[in-house]
């Protein structure tokens, strides 16, 4: 077993693994896991507490997919509920879709009964008027565009939750969600919900998934292309290296991506592009293993260009 996440205030992995230790099947431990953090109103860049889109909305995005057969199920800019893990869950059980946006995922979510909540909180909707106030929205404009650009800080205004498992019985499962990115233009959807982009699961090869900057990892299919390195051969750390090597052809400096990854044989890597973090603001994640009593930290590898 082995359960690899990307949860920056540990919201929800003490949970998963717990689930995982008694033998629940991986998907459903780690769907209980980040509807922790989507509930954390504290956590930035999910669920309720979330960022805001640049005129104040909070557009949820998530996905799910289980290796076993690569069911999958996704929500994009889902508006106005708890839970997007749950909803992209359900989409995987109940319909003959992979993902459903905006409005029909809302009446989705309505139709099986989904969490409702205001998802913007009181320290967001200050946070949204400052950062308004600095790219000029404030005033009567409709430069959006302008202003989306203005506004754009790598290193601190997104965020994904990602769980990578492989359960009890060897199954390979994985699930994100994010409030992607702050301030982002209304109806932009990142690689969060998009299956082979923002996650990946193959119980033959193993699973991927990604954090940072959506775009390039929709660009490069990059959870898709991590699987499929191992399934020619290469070791998780190989595939990790070698996909995130393709992501430089982007050209895309400011660009920060980090890529989870886990195989079959319970070996995980996890390593990151971009401009490297000061000190104080590394990213880290949570890793548990057969034996462990509860997840630990670690930190991922930088790779240059
Ligand atoms: N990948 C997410 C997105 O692009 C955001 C992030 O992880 O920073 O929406």
């Amino acid at each position: 077993m082995i359960l690899v996440a990307a949860d920056i205030q540990n919201s929800g992995t003490v949970l998963a693994w717990k689930l995982m230790c008694a033998e629940n099947p991986g998907l459903a431990a780690i769907e209980q896991g980040i509807r922790l953090v989507e509930a954390n109103e504290t956590d930035w860049s999910v669920g309720r507490g979330g960022y805001p889109n640049a005129q104040g909305e909070v557009e949820l995005d998530a996905g799910v997919m289980d290796g076993r057969n690569r069911a999958s199920g996704a929500v994009a800019g889902l508006h106005g509920y708890l839970h997007p893990v749950s909803v992209a869950y359900e989409v995987m059980q109940r319909l003959p879709h992979v993902l459903l946006v905006g409005a029909g995922a809302a009446q989705f979510a309505e139709e099986v009964g989904a969490e409702k909540a205001d998802l913007l909180t009181d320290t967001m909707r200050e946070n949204l008027i400052k950062w308004q106030k600095s790219v000029g929205l404030n005033q009567p404009s409709t430069d959006l565009i302008g202003a989306v650009h203005r506004g754009m800080d790598p290193q601190h205004t997104g965020g994904t939750t990602v769980y990578l498992a492989q359960d009890s019985q060897g199954d390979i499962a994985v699930a994100t969600s994010t409030s992607g990115w702050a301030w982002k233009y209304p109806g932009r959807v990142g690689d969060t919900p998009i299956a082979g982009a923002g996650f990946f699961a193959d119980n033959r090869y193993g699973a991927a998934a990604c954090t940072g900057r959506g775009e390039m990892a929709i660009r490069s299919g990059l959870a898709r292309l991590t699987v499929a390195l191992m399934q020619m051969g290469r070791t998780v750390e190989e595939a990790v290296s070698e996909a995130l090597k393709d992501v430089f052809y982007l050209g895309d400096k400011r660009g920060e991506i980090h890529l989870y990854a886990i195989d079959t044989r319970g070996n995980h890597d996890v390593a990151c592009i971009g401009p490297v973090r000061p000190a104080g603001n590394e990213h880290y994640y949570f890793v548990a293993r057969d034996g462990d009593p509860e997840p630990g930290r670690q930190y991922p590898r930088h790779i240059d260009e």
